[in-house]
């Protein structure tokens, strides 16, 4: 471990500590002048941002183009500012990486867990990786764990262990500072998870939303004794479900949290738990439609557009996240100068396409099923479309479910949707299958997304859309 970077790591906590007390003015202005280094830097390095905003240097932000991730990994090599980086090269690091290793000596690389098929991947040189880190860090400051050098907090963290994972990236950077720290793959068995953290007994819980909740069941049942003074969710929708049953189990000391690969943590909750603060001195942060135009608070956005200030070995300008978030129309008493968001309802991919029962196409929003299976008493719960049938997977359930009831239910949810509703077949399953990262996505789609819609609709199967 390079005690150097723990060091700058804690004086960037430093910085961004004193940044909590800011004004909204103050917030604005700062934005302001990071945005303009960053767009003097891309154009003076990045052959593709010359091109990208050819003639629009001067505009403002609103008028760039939007960047996705198709684009960003096609044109790798010409939007990386440093020319000895190649994508074919990162790619072959990637799959020989164990630990701490930097690309050319210089640049961590993290990827996306690649749930859509093609990962992202992104490059952070030693003072991108620093503000990576320390934002996470900030995030459980927010949260009431301080980080300090004398006092090491006894973590335990559910989740991927996939070397190229973001957390387990930074958890090889920091791996002895940070300790004692176990890490458990969340794809672990349930009970030898609770096991190990009996034997542990972590001071700080941190793991996906899906995970947390199995945790809290296993806490209330008596099986799982711990007592964090903090429990960590990211990586997944929190539903309020979830949120009460977490609550339940270890107190009212729940944070969620909101992190992206392409720029570390982008939001996280405070100790008034109203929401999720943006940390909007890292990343200028737009809610947005479908056609990229501006959302109001208190209505859920399509997607978000991120531009991450301090990104310089591969800038993100107006960069696409398929997240549909909810900016908070209420200020939070903490007095930040930070926005709020309430709530995340999922991504786009979250989104079920069906044929519409007069014509057309009907999409419909993770909501509708999670207001439906959110209050069953089960530990998980998964939608899975599939042609021509929706199958919904039940686990862990202690209390009276009826299949056909709740069936009915859903059929008659997607029939006020508009939708042509499919058959919906109850399943009960042992565990709610997992990702490759150990993630249990709520809503999840086996129809191909490659084949265009209307080849579906012809053919009378409901597709989820290709984005
Ligand atoms: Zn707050």
């Amino acid at each position: 471990m390079d005690m150097q970077i723990v060091l700058s790591v804690l004086e960037k906590m430093r910085q961004f500590r004193s940044r909590d007390h800011w004004t909204r003015q103050q917030l604005e202005a700062y934005q302001a002048d990071a945005l303009r280094s960053l767009r003097e830097y891309a154009y003076a390095h990045s052959p593709f941002y010359q091109q990208f905003h050819h003639g629009l240097t001067d505009a403002p932000l609103h008028e760039l183009p939007v960047l996705t991730k198709a684009m960003l990994m096609e044109h790798f090599d010409e939007l990386v500012t440093d020319r000895a980086i190649r994508l074919e090269e990162v790619k072959t690091h990637m799959r020989n990486l164990t630990g701490d290793e930097r690309f050319l000596g210089r640049y961590w690389v993290n990827a996306t867990s690649g749930s859509s098929g093609h990962p992202g991947i992104f490059l952070f040189n030693r003072a991108e990786w620093i503000t990576v880190m320390a934002s996470f860090a900030r995030a459980r400051e927010w949260g009431g764990v301080k980080v300090n050098l004398t006092r090491r907090v006894k973590t335990a963290t559910v989740a991927s262990t996939t070397p190229f994972h973001m957390s387990t990236r930074v958890n090889a950077t920091l791996h002895s500072w940070w300790m004692p720290e176990i890490r458990l793959a969340a794809s672990e068995p349930k009970d030898s998870i609770v096991e190990r953290l009996n034997a542990w007994q972590p001071e700080v819980l941190i793991a996906y939303a899906s995970m947390a909740r199995i945790l809290a069941d296993e806490q209330l049942a008596g099986h799982l004794q711990i007592t964090p003074r903090a429990v960590f969710t990211s990586s997944e929708v929190l539903t309020e479900e979830t949120r009460r049953r977490i609550v339940q189990a270890w107190g009212e000391r729940l944070f969620n949290q909101y992190a992206a690969t392409e720029s570390g943590s982008l939001a996280a909750e405070c100790d008034h738990h109203r929401g999720m603060h943006l940390m909007e001195d890292l990343v200028i942060i737009e809610v947005v439609d479908q056609d990229n135009r501006p959302v109001p608070p208190g209505v859920y956005g399509d997607k978000l557009l991120i531009t991450v200030l301090g990104s310089r070995t591969q800038p993100l300008i107006r960069y696409e996240l398929s997240d549909s978030v909810r900016l908070s129309p209420d200020p939070c008493p903490s007095g930040h100068p930070f926005a709020l968001i309430d709530a995340i309802q999922g991504r786009v991919e979250d989104v079920l396409s069906f044929r519409g029962a007069a014509g057309g196409v009907v999409h419909v929003h993770p909501l509708v099923f999670s207001r439906i299976m959110d209050t069953l008493p089960v530990s998980g719960w998964q939608v899975i479309q599939e042609a021509g049938v929706l199958r919904v997977l039940l686990s862990g359930v202690r209390g009276e479910v009826e299949d056909e009831t709740l069936a009915a239910t859903s059929r008659q949810a997607l029939a006020e949707q508009g939708a042509n509703v499919p058959r919906v077949e109850v399943q009960r399953v042992p565990a709610i299958p997992k990702t490759a990262a150990g993630k249990a996505p709520l809503i999840t789609s086996n129809l191909s997304s490659s084949s265009p819609l209307s080849d579906a609709l012809d053919s009378g199967v409901s597709v989820q859309e290709a984005l």
